[in-house]
């Protein structure tokens, strides 16, 4: 079995010190004010713990902080209102972080003329929702709203199973949503995750590269190279 880490973020974080909900209002995500920026470094280290330093998505640890992103599960852009809602916020991988804003771009992009038509702006529509949220109307906390696997109401093995090797199966419509949204199964991320851990669980630098050697032969050069690189530099911290 793999550790997933969490079922789901519980309780919820309060907010950082020296921030709330009444200050923040109104400011955008990337304006820059201390305040956002002590929220973004307060939230950031209260949900690692809450995740046990697990993607929400793929439940794989998160080494890097740069490449620990704070998600937006209900999209920032279409819902400005829930920027700063702490339930609205948790970590993400980098690479699930990426495939989700692929999937909603692509999405946006799909439905946008369909819903002008009938009147209601399309980004009022948001994939991971049951229903469009429209006017000021405070944060869904309920399973039944959500169509993906909302990190704090489901239980994320009620949902999602990870198999051996990292392979996703989907239990539920919400489960399976988020792992083809999210693209958890893509191969080629699998692939190179496993040629990830494959090398690191090789003893030192030297053993590391000899084993990229081996690799080769079945992984494009450029992937192999990239993951040692990022080996070797994890392991120096
Ligand atoms: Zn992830």
């Amino acid at each position: 079995m793999i550790n997933i880490g969490f079922e789901r973020i519980e309780p919820v974080p309060n907010y950082p010190d020296g921030t709330s909900a009444a200050t923040l209002s109104g400011l955008t995500w990337s304006s820059g004010t201390n305040q956002v920026s002590s929220f973004k470094v307060g939230i950031k280290k209260a949900l690692r713990k809450s995740q046990f330093a697990r993607c929400c998505f793929c439940r794989r640890l998160m080494y890097h902080d740069y490449a620990t992103h704070i998600e937006h599960f209900v999209d920032k852009g279409g819902y400005p209102a829930y920027t700063f809602e702490i339930r609205n916020l948790a970590l993400a991988c980098g690479t699930c972080n990426t495939n989700k804003n692929g999937y909603f771009s692509t999405w946006a992009k799909r439905f946008s003329k369909r819903y002008m038509i009938r009147g209601i702006p399309y980004n009022a529509y948001c994939p991971v929702l049951k229903n469009q949220i429209l006017g000021n109307v405070n944060f869904p906390t309920s399973s039944a709203e959500f169509r993906w696997v909302n990190p704090y109401v489901h239980n994320y093995s009620e949902h999602i199973e990870i198999k051996k090797g990292w392979f996703f199966h989907g239990k539920t419509p919400e489960g399976k949503r988020t792992i083809r949204g999210v693209k958890l199964n893509d191969v080629g991320v699998v692939e190179k995750r496993a040629l990830s851990e494959r090398l690191e669980a090789r003893g030192g630098k030297l053993s590391m590269l000899v084993g990229a050697l081996g690799e080769l032969e079945q992984h494009r050069a450029r992937d192999v190279v990239e993951v040692v690189v990022a080996a070797i530099k994890r392991r120096r911290q």
